[in-house]
């Protein structure tokens, strides 16, 4: 089965934000909400100091707290590629997940459930790249499955260092980042 992930190379983003506007509009993500965003991190001991800048999202743990909290079964784990997904249709905004993600990853949607990154799921099943991997025109973003390791995702993990976010939190993020 496979587990699909992102890799994305920190050396080559540069905070332009274009992940996140193309996330906005292929999802009609409302006014004051983002399913992705950016950060920027200082990193190491003076004077060896660097700044790091990611692109986040949901991870798409595959140990995620914010399904096993799911009172109603809405967040829950895709067949295709271990993707957390949400059934907006089955969410009555209890806000159990919002509280249980380490990485502050959903918002409940102003029309009552709990929203977040899908990992273009939609987009993925006919073949395409998430959206904001496809855009990125530093092409620092790889999606693939993690668990084939000829994928470039894998083979990337295997040729640079990499780190994930929150790893104690204990929830074995899907996207790592390459240092
Ligand atoms: Fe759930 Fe948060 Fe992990 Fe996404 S990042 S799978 S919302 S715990
Ligand atoms: Fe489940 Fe919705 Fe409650 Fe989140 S807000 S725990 S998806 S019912």
């Amino acid at each position: 089965m496979a587990r699909y992930g992102m890799v994305i190379d920190t050396r080559r983003c540069v905070g332009c934000m274009d992940c996140v506007v193309a996330c906005k509009t292929e999802h009609g993500v409302p006014e004051g909400y983002c399913r992705d965003w950016i950060t920027e991190t200082v990193m190491g001991e003076s004077p060896n100091l660097r700044m790091e800048i990611r692109t986040e999202r949901c991870n798409h743990c595959a140990n995620p707290p914010c399904v096993y909290c799911c009172p109603t079964g809405a967040s829950h784990v895709h067949e295709r590629g271990g993707v957390v997904l949400v059934t907006a249709n089955m969410c009555i905004g209890c806000k159990a997940c919002l509280a249980a993600c380490p990485y502050d990853a959903r918002f409940i949607h102003p029309d009552g459930y709990a929203d977040k990154c899908t990992f273009c799921i939609h987009r993925v099943e006919k073949g395409l790249d998430p959206a904001c991997v496809a855009v990125c025109p530093t092409r620092c973003m790889h999606f693939g499955d993690l668990d084939d390791p000829e994928s470039e995702v894998s083979r990337l993990l295997r040729t640079r260092a990499s780190h994930s976010l929150l790893p104690e939190a204990g929830t074995d993020p899907s996207i790592f980042y390459l240092t």
